[in-house]
């Protein structure tokens, strides 16, 4: 085990970040949010060999400093104070507070800083952070959407503030809108924000930007891969070369899988990878490279696990 994580380090390969704490947030059986999705994922990319082509590092705790630069010191006492030592506390009808949700969380958002310094020390040429609770819903003082701390955010506060980079963009294919990000971002002119959602639909925003700096596309139910890959061409990559981002992240959510209830669009494996390898060649000609992979959605666990396999071959075959 030790020599392999030492032969991972030594060839740059993509790194694959994730704890063993992230399976300790479970808000019980019947949510889709659930442990199972991260050994979904685990078992398709052993199943594809991909896994040997990863180097596994686990995902520290996130620091305050770190949360801190994304969410309001009110918000942050306020998870701690709500989460129970029993039961559950409820945030909203979909999202609640467990024993270990925080522990979760803390691993899910250390997770993408540690992705963040890895691909900008040189240490990883990419990475993909296997991590849970998702993100993108967390407003910088709102939980909501199974979300509690917004992770792709504060890598990208991380990045900027402790990585010298001065532009930094985020690309969402969740099926929903990624209203967490577009509030911590809005009119942030060192963060460009790109997405695509399923509308009108949960969270119900989006429609109408919030700032200059926001890209976002609303698409039918029943988009198929054709419209996606449309509003990637005409939408986001025109938009992305003229912002020049020194660094590229991915809220990559695959609840828009044609099998995943969550949603009503129909992407496939096929159009994962195929937007991966357009924001690979995007990042290699704008961003050094750079690109740091954050899970979010994602629910059907069959399709989960083919579709994360798809976007992280993608990742590995540079
Ligand atoms: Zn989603």
């Amino acid at each position: 085990m030790l020599s392999w994580i030492k032969n991972g380090l030594q060839s740059g390969l993509t790194a694959y970040i994730t704890h063993s704490d992230c399976m300790l947030h479970n808000v019980g059986d019947m949510h889709p949010e659930c442990p199972q999705r991260l050994v979904a994922i685990r078992d398709q990319l052993m199943a594809s060999q991909i896994f040997d082509s990863l180097h596994e590092v686990e995902a520290p705790e996130v620091t305050d400093e770190q949360l801190a630069r994304v969410h309001t010191p009110r918000y942050l006492e306020y998870l701690e104070m709500s989460q129970p030592l029993t039961g559950t506390f409820r945030v909203d009808p979909d999202t609640a507070l467990m024993p270990n949700t925080l522990k979760a969380a803390r691993r899910a958002a250390g997770g993408v800083v540690k992705a963040v310094d890895m691909v900008c020390q040189g240490q990883a040429p990419n990475a993909f952070c296997a991590i849970r609770p998702p993100g993108h819903h967390a407003e910088s003082s709102k939980a909501m959407g199974f979300c509690y701390f917004n992770n792709v955010a504060v890598g990208i506060r991380h990045a900027l503030a402790v990585h010298g980079l001065e532009r930094a963009a985020v690309i969402d294919f969740d099926v929903h809108h990624g209203n967490g990000t577009e509030e911590i971002f809005r009119d942030d002119p060192q963060v460009m924000m790109a997405s695509i959602f399923q509308h009108p639909f949960f969270p119900y925003s989006g429609d109408v930007p919030m700032g200059p700096n926001m890209v976002n596309i609303p698409m039918k139910a029943g988009s198929t891969g054709a419209d996606f890959r449309d509003a990637v061409m005409d939408g986001w990559l025109p938009r992305l070369r003229e912002f020049k981002p020194q660094i590229l992240f991915i809220s990559a959510g695959f609840d828009a899988h044609r099998e995943d209830d969550m949603g009503m669009m129909g992407l496939v494996e096929a159009d994962y990878e195929w937007v991966t390898r357009q924001l690979l060649k995007f990042a290699d000609e704008y961003c050094e490279g750079r690109v740091v992979s954050v899970l979010e959605g994602g629910y059907d666990l069959s399709a989960l696990g083919r579709s994360v396999t798809a976007h992280v071959r993608v990742l590995t075959d540079i």
